[in-house]
């Protein structure tokens, strides 16, 4: 559907086009995604899968950790594997077993915690024909290694008394040595600059380019200049975000014997995307539509989505989608 400046459609898993203009009132993601799983399978969908919004590793009632699925010409790549992905990939209507790809941003808990979980759970299934290639920093290797030998009792005993295949070779994982690109297949580019995520040396952006479309992903970023030129023009541009009023509050929240309430404030800071910084740099990339996701406060019931998106809106005049779990974007 196109609504004036709204070049997208947004379809949810029942194939329901609609959004909003204002942003107020966003796509409802409502349980209706097994309805869908057959189209799910075509070589022909291209689709953006906002998995989890939720930043940080809390887990909440109102959004899942932080995950996305991106289907190009039918593959499958999971971009963070925050906790829930397993799940919510299911409610979108997708089968884990068909899953192609995983890139993970960073090491960062609500990025990783059911990484080894989604993979198992693909396994399980007995329908994986080829193994998940995994592209992410150093120490997935190590990750995965060590998520095998935690469920090792498991897997043994499947594989003996079940008949399954050993599920160490069906995934390859490749720590990230090269930028430029990270993965090049099948008409399909990604390329990664570093985020700025502190205390992490290791944080990635990559930037998907397939059939004359780019899609970024920002991971975990405070403001990053470099992402001005690496984001440029894109379609879709997935950035985390946080709200200056939120982070305040949970700073408070979170604050302990370890940590005052100014020294997680100036962590949120130094590490993380401001509505308006946010509003500033999609402006000067000049993308054509800003999705919001990681959002830190994710529950925070005083941050309206309007107020989100007026965050944002201040500095910038394109699209801005108001990321939910669930909300899929037709490519
Ligand atoms: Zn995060
Ligand atoms: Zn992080």
């Amino acid at each position: 559907m196109k609504l004036k400046t709204m070049s997208i459609s947004m379809t949810l898993a029942l194939g329901l086009a609609l959004t909003s203009m204002a942003g107020a009132e966003n796509v409802n993601t409502a349980a209706t995604h097994s309805v869908q799983a057959a189209q799910n399978t075509s070589a022909q969908d291209n689709r953006l899968v906002l998995l989890g919004t939720q930043g940080g590793p809390r887990v909440g009632v109102k959004r899942a950790n932080p995950a996305n699925l991106l289907v190009i010409n039918g593959k499958k790549f999971v971009v963070d594997a925050g906790y829930g992905v397993s799940v919510q990939m299911v409610k979108a209507g997708y089968r884990l077993q068909d899953l192609d790809y995983v890139f993970i941003t960073h090491m960062h808990s609500d990025h990783t915690l059911e990484y080894g979980n989604l993979f198992y759970n693909a396994w399980v299934t007995g329908g994986l024909k080829k193994p998940v290639q995994v592209y992410g920093p150093t120490g997935m290797k190590n990750m995965t290694e060590a998520y095998f030998k935690s469920n090792e009792i498991d897997i043994n005993t499947r594989m003996a008394d079940e008949d399954r295949a050993d599920p160490r070779k069906l995934i390859a994982v490749h720590e990230i040595q090269q930028l430029n690109p990270v993965f090049k297949q099948d008409g399909i580019k990604v390329t990664a600059i570093k985020s700025i995520h502190p205390p992490f040396d290791e944080t990635y952006s990559f930037k998907f380019e397939f059939n004359g479309k780019t899609v970024v992903f920002s991971g975990d970023s405070a403001y990053n200049e470099e992402m001005v030129k690496f984001a440029k023009g894109a379609d879709y541009l997935v950035h985390e975000v946080q709200y200056e009023d939120g982070i305040r509050r949970l700073a408070k929240k979170l604050a302990g014997d370890s940590q005052s309430a100014e020294q997680q404030y100036q962590h949120f800071k130094g590490s993380h995307t401001n509505t308006d910084e946010l509003g500033r740099l999609a402006q000067a990339a000049g993308v054509k539509n800003l999705v919001l996701t990681h959002y830190v406060p994710g529950d925070d019931p005083l941050i309206s989505d309007k107020m989100w998106e007026e965050g944002v809106k201040q500095f910038y005049t394109g699209n801005v989608v108001i990321g939910k779990d669930l909300t899929s974007i037709d490519l």
